[in-house]
């Protein structure tokens, strides 16, 4: 009968309640406890280091202009030996929806997505990290890794003087 049907439906429903009270509740007090995430968790972004120590990071733009919603800036610069490097590498997390495209685009895997969960800021200010904030003493994924022994510096020629190298195009000869 119908009627019966309902009345288990009902008396279902409150178990399931009554079972749901009995429990311990599970609410984290976030962000003084941290529950423990997944290992493929995605919630940080950070600056990786190579096998030797150095900055990986070129400063070649490709992470800012990967980012869709604009929230990587810096500005490059050079050593004496002519190793590029980010004067200044910035992110304001407060923008950054974790999508993990600049760590895609990025040459020298010097940007990576990290397991940690960024912290929670009430001052939106705080929310920015400059490099010295991002960059973190390891090497981060594929450990031995190191851009600078493929390509860089230390070219023995100038430009267009090496091996199976052409030499470099005049732009200005491009102009009609
Ligand atoms: S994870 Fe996405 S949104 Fe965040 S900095 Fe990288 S590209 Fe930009
Ligand atoms: S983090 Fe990677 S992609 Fe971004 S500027 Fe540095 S080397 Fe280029």
């Amino acid at each position: 009968m119908p009627i019966f049907n309902d009345i288990k439906e009902i008396l279902t429903g409150l178990a399931i309640t009554f079972s749901h009270m009995l429990k311990k509740p599970v609410t984290i007090q976030y962000p003084e406890e941290k529950r423990p995430m997944p290992p493929r968790f995605r919630g940080s972004i950070v600056l990786t280091r190579d096998p030797d120590g150095g900055e990986r990071c070129v400063a070649c733009y490709l992470c800012s202009g990967a980012c869709p919603v604009d929230c990587i800036s810096m500005a490059a610069a050079e050593d004496p030996s002519g190793r590029r490097y980010a004067a200044w590498f910035r992110i304001n997390f407060s923008r950054c929806i974790l999508c993990g495209l600049c760590a895609e685009a990025c040459p020298t895997l010097a940007i990576q997505m990290s397991s940690e969960m960024f912290p929670c800021k009430r001052e939106l200010m705080d929310m920015v990290y400059e490099k010295e904030d991002l960059l973190i003493d390891g090497t981060g994924k594929d450990a031995e890794y190191n851009f600078y022994r493929h390509s860089g510096i230390g070219v023995a020629n100038p430009r267009g003087g090496n091996r199976d190298e052409q030499p470099p195009v005049d732009a200005r000869s491009l102009l009609p």
